[in-house]
């Protein structure tokens, strides 16, 4: 039998061999050359710790093989994704956003990005960004792993819920501590309903509480101060509405769109609730209402049709709202607020704010998916010339919303694939004026 250190040394070598052929695989547009570095540097760096470690100390030997393991693992995740799996072209927009504020300060910059991989889980609540909590030592960069449902790979519309997830990955990211003071002075203190655990509490055990959410809570012997520690995470609650937040100014009403599609299609009464998550409803009626206040609705349209499928869009959204102040958790003001703050700091971080678009850009977008073309940023010149023009992706996922509210099954289908190859053709147009590499 190897000695334990003789062993962990062998399994560097096999994690190495591993390294090595993984590459054989295409993970992405841009390549695996990034993630092959970091592994590779991880890997030099606790074999190198491995040797230098005396063979009688156990302590250090059981921390290097909780890091060969952790390696191992995510070096066996990625390779099993395959850019066959997923959305590439709209995976490529959303890295654009993470390499901005998913950024942390490291030796080598103020501002290193992370690397992203990408990969494909079954079931539709697999929306996932997986974050490195801490950058493991030796590394040089978190690697995020954002994770699709298999199912709706070209499901593009849904694809935007994975701004919520941003959110998340922010955690540990050099912008952590400025979006938690955000959160905290602007929306929660004061707050009649999540100013502290104690105060949620009392707002879950109202006797005003809908007639229909008081059956779900757990009694608890008429203490309720007891609901967060036991059965839920107040923490976790306030992040999941942060998350909904960072959805919503990064990506705009393709998100709200998205997440109610599959917030009430896994919690269709809307008061369905986890230890990690609130009343599902209480979060949509918070998304809707930072829209209005953000004044999405308002669109100047010319043409009659073009205002009359957005206010169909827009109608359709807001009968998800429930009509009971119960279930508001936040003034208008806070609202308000947070979102002031939210997009101000996104604005110094481009393309991660999301701005509403001109009614000439989203008309345009319609016209061209009533007539089955991918909506791609396309417009005839005063000279009657063909011009292409940049447009921003998250206007081509709002207007497949708003044509594809109404429609039945096959025709969101079609919708969304015609929405995926325009990102994905509007990519190239960038490309080809030299706005984008
Ligand atoms: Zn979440």
């Amino acid at each position: 039998m190897r000695i334990c250190k003789e062993f962990l040394l062998l399994e560097c070598k096999s994690v190495r061999a591993v390294l090595q052929e993984t590459l054989r695989f295409e993970y992405g547009a841009g390549g695996s050359r990034d993630f092959f570095d970091e592994c590779e540097i991880r890997l030099s760096f606790i074999k190198q710790e491995l040797q230098n470690t005396a063979d009688d100390d156990h302590k250090r030997l059981q921390h290097y093989a909780i890091l060969i393991n952790a390696l191992s693992d995510l070096i066996a995740r990625i390779e099993r994704s395959s850019i066959g799996e997923y959305s590439w072209p709209f995976v490529d927009e959303v890295k654009r956003i993470a390499a901005v504020i998913c950024t942390e300060n490291t030796l080598a910059s103020p501002t290193t990005p992370p690397t992203v991989h990408v990969l494909s889980g079954g079931g539709l609540d697999k929306y996932e960004i997986n974050v490195e909590q801490k950058k493991p030592f030796g590394g040089k960069r978190r690697i995020l792993t954002i994770v699709f449902p298999r199912s709706l790979k070209h499901f593009v519309l849904l694809h935007p819920v994975l701004g919520h997830e941003l959110g998340h990955a922010i955690r540990g990211s050099q912008f952590e501590a400025l979006l938690d003071k955000i959160i905290r002075e602007k929306l929660l203190q004061g707050s009649a309903k999540f100013g502290d655990p104690t105060i949620t509490a009392a707002w879950l055990y109202d006797q005003n509480a809908p007639a229909d959410f008081k059956p779900l809570l757990p009694a608890l012997g008429g203490n309720a101060n007891q609901f967060f520690g036991y059965y839920a995470d107040w923490q976790s609650w306030v992040d999941e509405i942060t998350c909904d937040l960072i959805g919503l100014v990064t990506f705009g009403p393709s998100f709200a769109a998205a997440l109610c599609q599959l917030l009430y299609t896994l919690a269709p009464t809307g008061n369905e609730y986890s230890p990690y998550h609130p009343p599902a409803a209480c979060r949509v009626n918070l998304i809707l209402s930072a829209m209005r206040i953000l004044g999405y609705e308002q669109i100047a349209f010319e043409n009659p049709a073009h205002l009359t499928a957005t206010q169909n869009f827009w109608n359709k959204l807001k009968s998800h709202q429930k009509n009971e102040q119960w279930y508001e958790l936040f003034t208008d003001k806070q609202i308000q607020d947070t979102l002031d703050n939210l997009r101000a700091w996104l604005s110094s971080h481009p393309p991660a704010k999301y701005d509403a678009p001109t009614p000439n850009t989203l008309g345009n977008l319609l016209d061209l998916l009533a007539k089955q073309i991918p909506p791609i940023g396309f417009e005839v010149d005063a000279q009657g010339e063909p011009e292409c023009v940049d447009v921003d992706f998250r206007h081509i996922l709002y207007a497949g919303w708003i044509a594809s509210h109404a429609s039945s099954n096959e025709e969101f289908v079609r919708v969304n694939r015609l929405c995926e190859h325009a990102i994905m053709q509007q990519r190239a147009i960038s490309i080809f004026k030299g706005t984008t590499t």
